[in-house]
């Protein structure tokens, strides 16, 4: 809930927003469609976006533009994507199947073909082979632990993919808009992937996906489309979450707030040596990583009966995904509460 619940500003922008209009074909302009696409694209570089409702569809429709594209471009057809390990990129079938975690395989094949799993960023370029159409990541995985990657090892792939005309497609759902304290994490690591998509906190919790992306004429109409995606509801909501947290970057509320924090969580890794290593993660996308997992889920437990919600990640982590509009004292609050839990937690 990237600017909180209850937000008034967000509430606002809405309900005027339903009291005109909320939904109209989308054979038809939509002007905060557009207005919502030029913020999008004024942190990327040039390029277009397509909305949708979800992360999952964001993704869906960056492999069916990868998948076109190595279908048009070239001699021969080349359809394979990689993936890492531990990767997340949604429920659907195909990215289930894209998704690097063999627990997520269960139950629901056959799955469609052409994708290969990469241990780490450098086993990379083990998997390329001729067929090789793209390359999909996290820059921090989110499900799988709060991970961030090498910023160089990052950039080399980028010039890397590059040079071999493979796309590089960088799956913000979880990271983008401002979660790492930059409007995309992209920003972050200064690169300018081929197609970016978004979801989570784009919205402030009303459901839209959108998918950002330089190569703006390899999907023609027909090709693809989203009866709701890009509506007024959406797109209006998505412009003030923008605005509301461009502020709160410029102001550098954002830039305290993470230092805070981060403090915060240092503070706990240095109380409690017995349950955690480190802290992990940029912005408000966090993690406390515990010596086990079973350490790990009694912290989530007993955390909940003290009112505070932590999520589990990966196999070790403790995640923290707090408001972007988050006060000093709700993280006084919180990390109070959180301190009552640890002291319950047997080892
Ligand atoms: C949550 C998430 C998704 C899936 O998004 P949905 O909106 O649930 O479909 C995809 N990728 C990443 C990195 C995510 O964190």
């Amino acid at each position: 809930m990237s600017v909180g619940h209850g937000n008034e500003r967000l509430a606002n922008a809405i309900c005027e927003q339903a009291k005109n209009i909320i939904h109209i074909s989308n054979l038809y302009r939509i002007p905060p469609q557009e207005e919502l696409a030029e913020i999008l694209v004024s942190h990327y570089g040039k390029g277009g976006v397509f909305f949708c409702n979800s992360g999952a569809e964001a993704n869906e429709t960056a492999l069916k533009i990868a998948r076109k594209y190595g279908e048009v471009e070239g001699e021969i057809k080349r359809y394979k994507v990689i993936t890492l390990e531990n990767s997340f990129h949604g429920r659907t079938i195909s990215t289930l199947k894209a998704t690097g975690q063999p627990k997520f395989h269960q139950y629901f094949g056959p799955f469609p073909d052409g994708f290969d799993y990469a241990k780490d960023i450098k086993d990379i370029y083990n998997k390329i082979d001729e067929k090789t159409i793209a390359v999909m990541i996290e820059l921090i995985q989110g499900e799988g632990g709060v991970n961030p990657f090498d910023k160089d090892e990052i950039q080399e792939l980028a010039n890397e993919l590059k040079k071999r005309d493979i796309l590089l497609i960088v799956d913000e759902v979880q990271t983008g808009i401002y979660r790492t304290g930059e409007f995309y994490a992209s920003n972050l690591y200064e690169i300018t992937p081929d197609i970016i998509t978004l979801a989570k906190g784009l919205g402030g919790g009303v459901p839209i996906g959108a998918v950002v992306t330089r190569l703006t004429d390899v999907l023609k109409p027909g090709d693809h489309g989203s009866t709701f995606g890009g509506n007024y509801l959406s797109t209006r909501a998505g412009i003030e979450v923008c605005n509301i947290l461009k502020e709160e970057k410029e102001s550098n509320r954002l830039k305290n707030r993470i230092e805070y924090f981060e403090n915060k969580l240092l503070e706990i890794v240095k109380e409690f040596p017995n349950l955690f290593n480190e802290v992990s993660g940029y912005g408000l996308m966090r993690a406390l990583k515990t010596h086990s997992t079973n350490i790990r889920d009694e912290i989530v437990k007993k955390a909940f009966e003290k009112r505070v919600l932590v999520l589990k990640a990966g196999s070790h982590s403790v995640r923290f995904l707090p408001p972007l509009t988050i006060s000093f004292e709700e993280i006084d609050e919180g990390f109070d509460r959180l301190k009552d839990a640890l002291m319950k937690v047997e080892e």
